[in-house]
């Protein structure tokens, strides 16, 4: 399939911030999502107290369920209302404070300390600030990240995983001629030769 009409297309960080605040936010679902609950041996490997990577977060239920499996759980979100939203939809105190490294940047840090947000873009982070991760769980995110800026993308993303680490991503398929995105099609053809 010919991507061709997707290829050139931008979303911008002010269009992201817009459809929070007109509550155009469709990708957020309610309940867990069926594939991590499929998965989620297979990311986690038998394995506890992990560190959890979640890019471009939303307000992801996910994030408050692996924390209360006892992971900590790190995600990144350039809209402060969604992020606030998660907080306050699961009825989790939380704190706020600059994050020195990366101006205008902020990090909402849950009271119990286990769910750290930072508030900027992905692209400002690096392993340095957050660290590395034992697994990730990327759904609506490279399929949200314009596609222009795929190996961007993936290039950080090696660099703030493990050596033993896993990442689930979750890919739509359909007909890119028909839809405009994103989410993006991003055939499996392209995230193998994108992930190597
Ligand atoms: N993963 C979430 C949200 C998917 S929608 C879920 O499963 O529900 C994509 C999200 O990425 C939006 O909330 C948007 O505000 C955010 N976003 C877009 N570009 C970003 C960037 N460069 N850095 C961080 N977040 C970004």
């Amino acid at each position: 399939t010919d991507i061709g009409s997707q290829k050139d297309r931008v979303v911008s960080e002010e269009e992201w911030l817009q459809k929070w605040e007109m509550g155009n936010i469709g990708f957020h679902k309610e309940q867990g999502h069926p594939l991590l609950q499929k998965y989620l041996d297979v990311l986690l490997n038998g394995k506890s107290g992990l560190r959890i990577f979640f890019p471009l977060c939303g307000k992801a239920v996910e994030m408050k369920w692996l924390a209360d499996m006892g992971h900590s759980v790190v995600g990144v979100e350039i809209s402060e209302q969604a992020l606030k939203d998660f907080f306050a939809e699961h009825s989790l105190p939380c704190c706020e404070e600059p994050v020195p490294e990366i101006s205008g940047a902020k990090r909402l840090q849950s009271t119990s300390g286990n769910i750290s947000l930072y508030c900027c873009s992905i692209y400002d982070l690096s392993s340095s600030i957050v660290g590395k991760f034992d697994a990730v769980w990327d759904r609506g995110a490279l399929v949200a990240v314009n596609p222009c800026d795929r190996q961007r993308y993936v290039s950080l993303m090696m660099t703030l995983m493990e050596k033993n680490s896993s990442c689930l991503l979750v890919t739509v398929s359909y007909d890119p001629n028909k839809h405009k995105g994103p989410p993006f099609y991003v055939p499996e053809s392209e995230i193998k030769s994108l992930f190597g």
